[in-house]
């Protein structure tokens, strides 16, 4: 059975305040009834505040409407996210005062207060679970879409999945890309071969191993799989295939599996505002030109369905190539278009895969526009003759 995502078109008809995007969001918490859900709940408000001079993550004018919602319901809610995104947040517009409620760090500010959970998954056996996150008793999830380079696409998923784990697990979900091999010394045992291979990526995703130099060591985020690398590699030497690349994923569906598991049945909604979306992570510190027109807003109680519904919706339309910085290489016009920015292994779509595998929700989902953009009817034009 398909799940319902609501959503709010960044059109407008008319010039008027209750046709844009913050108005749609009120439209969206009302069909979530969230108010309904949250008397006498601690809710978490787990959002991306970004850091240092970013300008794209969530307006507070969109944050204040959920804050006066949950305490509109009788709810207790915090905003909070990992510590160095909340330290300086305030230059980003974030603070108790803008937002109607504190803002505290997730894990606490030393990273420390947390919730183990074992489940083992490549190399990564217990999962950190940041204790102000696991100490809610419900969450909205409410996600900035953006690129990614280590997968893509970062959104409804990606926000919990990073966002609620402390800085230790947060880390060895991107070391899931290095978990199998894929670099093999004993296939190229010379070293100027190796300095060759290296120097063939003119994106830099190829270093020699900090420890030991047989070992090539991949930085996959700034890999666009255009395998130069490979036509100077040994064959069998270096691998560059697909799932390599979908570890990650897979790591954040699970990551976002045990953070939901700390939740009862019913107890968060999620959603992504999908507006001025940047090549890469807010987490980058800056805000780059958006690569994709505005595709709205989005919410959800099921978090599949979400991250599914903005990625169909993105899909729809071309990369704003001029937008795109130059030293990022576009060399394959296939899939979807954060795929294309990234390269074709970045599937976005894999994490709602993986999610739907795991029971998170599903893929199928009902597309419920809160407000459509009316047409506008006028007479046919009449005539003036210039002069
Ligand atoms: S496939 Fe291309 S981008 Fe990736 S490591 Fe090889 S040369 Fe670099």
């Amino acid at each position: 059975m398909p799940s319902t995502v609501y959503f709010g078109s960044p059109r407008q008809a008319r010039l008027e305040a209750k046709e844009t995007l913050p108005a749609k969001l009120d439209l969206i918490l009302d069909q979530l009834h969230l108010r309904d859900r949250v008397k006498g709940e601690t809710v978490l408000l787990k959002i991306h505040t970004g850091n240092n001079i970013g300008y794209s993550t969530i307006n507070p004018v969109f944050l204040r409407k959920v804050v006066q919602a949950i305490k509109d319901g009788g709810g207790k809610p915090f905003v909070a996210d990992v510590w160095w995104d909340v330290a300086g947040a305030e230059t980003r517009g974030y603070t108790a005062e803008t937002l109607g409620c504190p803002i505290i760090p997730s894990a606490g500010v030393e990273d420390r207060y947390f919730y183990a959970h074992e489940r083992p998954y490549k190399n990564i056996k217990t999962w950190k679970v940041a204790g102000y996150a696991e100490d809610a008793t419900f969450m909205v999830n409410f996600a900035h879409a953006k690129g990614h380079p280590s997968c893509g696409y970062g959104g409804a998923f990606k926000n919990i999945a990073l966002g609620c784990m402390v800085g230790e697990t947060r880390s060895a979900i991107h070391d899931t890309h290095h978990y199998d091999r894929y670099w093999f010394p004993e296939l190229c045992p010379d070293a100027e071969t190796r300095q060759r291979i290296i120097d063939s990526c003119p994106h830099g995703a190829l270093v020699q191993d900090k420890h030991n130099p047989e070992e090539i060591h991949m930085h996959f985020e700034p890999c666009n799989a255009c395998g130069r690398c490979l036509k100077v590699a040994p064959p069998g030497s270096l691998k560059i295939e697909a799932p390599f690349f979908w570890t990650f994923q897979e790591a954040c569906a699970i990551s976002t599996a045990v953070t939901m598991s700390t939740f009862a049945p019913g107890k968060a909604v999620h959603m992504v505002l999908a507006t001025h979306m940047t090549p890469v992570c807010d987490c980058f510190g800056f805000t780059s030109m958006p690569i994709l027109p505005d595709a709205g807003i989005f919410g959800s109680d099921d978090i599949v369905a979400l991250d599914t519904a903005v990625l169909d919706a993105t899909s729809k339309t071309p990369l704003i190539e001029e937008n795109v910085p130059t030293s990022m290489e576009i060399w394959k016009r296939e899939g979807h278009p954060f795929q294309v920015l990234h390269g074709p292994f970045k599937d976005p779509y894999k994490v709602v895969e993986y999610g739907e595998a795991l029971g998170l929700g599903t893929r199928e989902y009902q597309l419920v526009d809160v407000l459509p953009v009316e047409k506008i009817s006028r007479p046919t034009l009449g005539y003036i003759k210039a002069n």
